[in-house]
């Protein structure tokens, strides 16, 4: 049940996409590959991936014209990427970086230095993509097991409660919107109502139990937060 994270290869020499694709698989990744830039916006106007892997030079608009454009979109700005160049100097690595990019790896390249830095700019972007166990207070939910305790008695929960809680945890004590959370947790270009959000966060709670289920905390007007320390209601308005 465990999330694979997708990763677009943007590259334009068939035997480098294999390569990295190839190692992607065999290390838990979902990769796709586009030839060239038209057919990257194809696959990104389809499905938001989770890490793009960029290649500079590219037939038709390069690597760092795709860069900047889909910085500049709303709806794509926020997936990590990693400029894949021959080109080591330093102004185009700057150049590279001003453009956007999250990071940047200079070819030849070994695959585990690659898979190094997509774990990187993952557990930065999106930490809830990469697995393992986040703790907050006395809950623990573990990725790779699909498990989730408090005070180590385990809980059973949905998978869409288990993907709400693994995203509220992994950014905790933030506050999120019900258009975030949609789009986060149940992904992008899918179309329910924000209401659906309420029901499954009141599941959520429920499966969490009395004392946990305080943890997440309605933010008037806001949306949801998850907090280690639920401001409890003073027992006068409780009681009403
Ligand atoms: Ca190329």
């Amino acid at each position: 049940m465990r999330h694979q994270p997708g990763v677009l290869i943007v590259e334009d020499e068939p035997a480098i996409a294999e390569l990295i694709a190839v190692n992607l698989r065999h290390n838990g990744f979902r990769p796709t590959w586009a030839i060239d830039s038209a057919t990257a916006q194809c696959e990104l106007d389809a499905v938001l991936p989770d890490v793009i892997l960029l290649d500079w030079m590219l037939p038709g608009e390069s690597g760092l014209t795709l860069a900047k454009r889909w910085r500049s979109n709303p709806r794509t700005k926020g997936v990590p990427i990693i400029m894949l160049t021959a080109r080591g100097d330093e102004v185009d690595r700057v150049a590279g970086l001003d453009a956007g990019a999250d990071d940047y790896i200079t070819k030849p390249f070994s695959t585990k230095e690659l898979l190094a830095r997509v774990r990187a700019v993952l557990r930065r972007r999106a930490p809830e993509k990469v697995g393992g166990v986040v703790s907050i207070g006395a809950l623990s939910l573990d990725a790779s097991t699909y498990r989730v305790s408090f005070k180590e008695q385990m809980l059973k929960l949905g998978p869409t409660e288990f993907k709400l809680l693994q995203y509220l945890m992994s950014h905790a004590e933030r506050v999120h919107s019900r258009s975030q959370l949609l789009d986060k947790v149940w992904g992008d270009h899918v179309f329910i109502e924000e209401r659906t959000v309420d029901v499954h966060v009141k599941r959520l709670r429920e499966a969490l139990g009395a004392n946990a289920g305080q943890m997440i905390e309605t933010v008037r007007g806001a949306g949801y937060r998850l907090t280690a320390q639920p401001v409890l209601a003073p027992p006068s308005q409780a009681s009403v």
